[in-house]
């Protein structure tokens, strides 16, 4: 079994008092890896090195930085395999998701490549014209990148091509609960001919987040992860007046009219909250449907919910794996008996999912409930896993209504034939992202992030880069003339 050290400076050094954690694996249930847990000191050694690290870096021209952000994608290509395997083992996501994450990963590698050349700044017209006004975008510096179990791979990639591209150095903190494939994913790094120091990781929980975070010499702080974690993060960064990106939770409304496509639409809901075990900050878990439409959709459902292949997550026929670990496992089932006991009509799971093939793995029956009222907590609470609240409507705004009547805001789908009631309703949904006739759809050029208690700031596109740099403006006075020293120059 392997016992991982951290990738601090190109090195791997272990921790600097001895404390270690186990990595299990969700199908399993058997400890697969150990990890080093990070005390300030350890934290303090990567992000000095990112720090050291960090002018280089900068000061390579950005055309070399391409060069190597596209070689990183193609080793990326080359380890998709491997490193899909590892992913799974770690959190129970199915190998066909984990193999296209890594093929994305290596997508948005490519992706801001093509931007490490291309940070241009702007030349502003003033009202003299014998002072020359210019802009130049600059990194932060050392970024600290913080990231959650669910799609470790993805979310680190969400961030780190963008932060690198544009000059920064960084520090990541995976989750505590699925953190071996970010370590894995240096040894790419370092086959890509990323420089020593470019990139650090350090592994723990919490709290060696929160040194992170508290860190002097970071300079930003991007974070996924829950709005719990993300408000003390607020809190912190607030505190050292830091900039922070935050990608946080969601109970996104996902909703039916009654003249969808009811095929293409019931497939829309099933990736919507099964796809990923619905551990997915996207997760489609509040069906909105309007009642023509109502029973039927609901039928089918409950029938495809019932018929979803569990299984081994390295089984390429599986459709659906584990839930990642234990605590969520936990949250998952409690969330059901409550809604249970909230009055909510069960039709399809609402149990742990058994079998020969099943194992020891935290497996959950894909569940659906019916006749939900928005006021219950499964419609209202981030319940992260493979649990669907259906809720009927009649008239368009009631679905407006209900769909925006939550604290959350990262996304929402509209299923309609009627492209005059899709182009009415998107400016009126409440999230950082809307679907129309499509759901939890990515691309690497599509800006992605939420409102409300879903965060702020956006990752992918052509936002996602400028959430790394810093504008400068420069003004050039080419006059000689001498000045008033008491009046405002302009
Ligand atoms: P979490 O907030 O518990 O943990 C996320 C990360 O924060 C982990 O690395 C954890 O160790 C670290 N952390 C915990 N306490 C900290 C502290 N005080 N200071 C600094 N770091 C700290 O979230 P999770 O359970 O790992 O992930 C699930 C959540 O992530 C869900 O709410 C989900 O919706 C959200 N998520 C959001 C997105 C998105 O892009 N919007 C994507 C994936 C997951």
């Amino acid at each position: 079994m392997e016992r991982y050290k951290f990738y601090i400076g190109g090195d791997w050094i272990g921790p600097a008092e001895d404390g270690h954690f186990d990595a299990v694996n969700p199908f399993t249930g058997k400890v697969w890896a150990q990890l080093g847990e990070a005390s300030p000191a350890d934290v303090d050694a990567a992000v000095e090195a990112a720090a050291r690290a960090q002018p280089g870096w900068a000061g390579t021209n950005g055309a070399t930085r391409a060069l190597i952000l596209n070689r990183v994608a193609d080793v990326i290509v080359d380890h998709a395999e491997r490193m899909a395997v590892i992913e799974s083992t770690d959190n129970g996501k199915v190998i066909r998701e984990t193999k296209s994450q890594m093929l994305f990963a290596a997508r948005l590698f490519r992706f801001y490549a093509g931007y490490a050349d291309k940070l241009y700044g702007s030349t502003i017209p003033l009202d003299s014209s014998t002072i020359f006004d210019y802009t130049t975008r600059e990194p932060y510096g050392v970024v600290a990148l913080i990231t959650a179990w669910n799609s470790p791979i993805t979310l680190l990639c969400n961030k780190l091509p963008a932060a690198l591209a544009a000059g920064n150095t960084v520090v990541v903190k995976p989750s505590e609960h699925a953190s071996v494939s970010t370590l894995e994913f240096c040894k790419l790094l370092a086959e890509g001919g990323l420089p020593p120091g470019v990139v650090n990781v350090v592994t723990g929980g919490g709290e060696t987040g929160a040194a992170l975070v508290r860190h002097a010499d970071i300079a930003k702080v991007s974070f996924t992860g829950s709005p719990a974690v993300g408000r003390k993060i607020a809190a912190m960064a607030g505190e050292m007046l830091k900039p922070v990106t935050l990608e946080l939770g969601g109970k996104s409304p996902n909703i039916v009219f009654d003249d969808a496509d009811p095929e293409a639409a019931t497939i829309g809901a099933l990736a919507g909250i099964f796809g990923a075990t619905g551990q997915t900050c996207v997760a489609g878990s509040r069906l909105l449907v309007q009642r023509g439409l109502y029973d039927e959709i609901t039928q089918r459902l409950a029938d495809r919910a019932r018929a979803i292949r569990l299984g081994d997550p390295l089984d390429p026929a599986s459709e659906m794996g584990t839930v990642a670990n234990r605590p969520q496992f936990d949250r998952i089932m409690q969330s059901i008996d409550s809604a249970t006991q909230d009055g909510a009509r069960l039709v399809a799971g609402g149990n742990r999912a058994k079998g020969d093939h099943l194992g020891e793995g935290l497996f959950v029956e894909p569940t659906i409930f019916a006749d939900v009222r928005n006021d219950m907590a499964v419609a209202q609470n981030e319940i992260f896993g493979p649990v669907l609240a259906i809720l009927p409507f009649e008239t368009e705004e009631e679905a407006v209504d209900i769909a925006n009547d939550i604290p959350f805001g990262l996304a929402s789908g509209l299923w309609t034939r009627d492209i005059s009631r899709a182009m009415r309703l998107v400016p009126q949904m409440k999230s950082g992202v809307v679907w129309v006739n499509t759901y939890r759809m990515v691309a690497a050029q599509a800006p992605f992030g939420g409102t409300k208690e879903s965060g702020f700031g956006r990752e992918r596109g052509e936002v996602g880069i400028m959430e790394f740099t810093v504008t400068k403006n420069v003004m050039i006075d080419y006059s000689s003339e001498a000045r008033d020293p008491f009046a405002i120059k302009n």
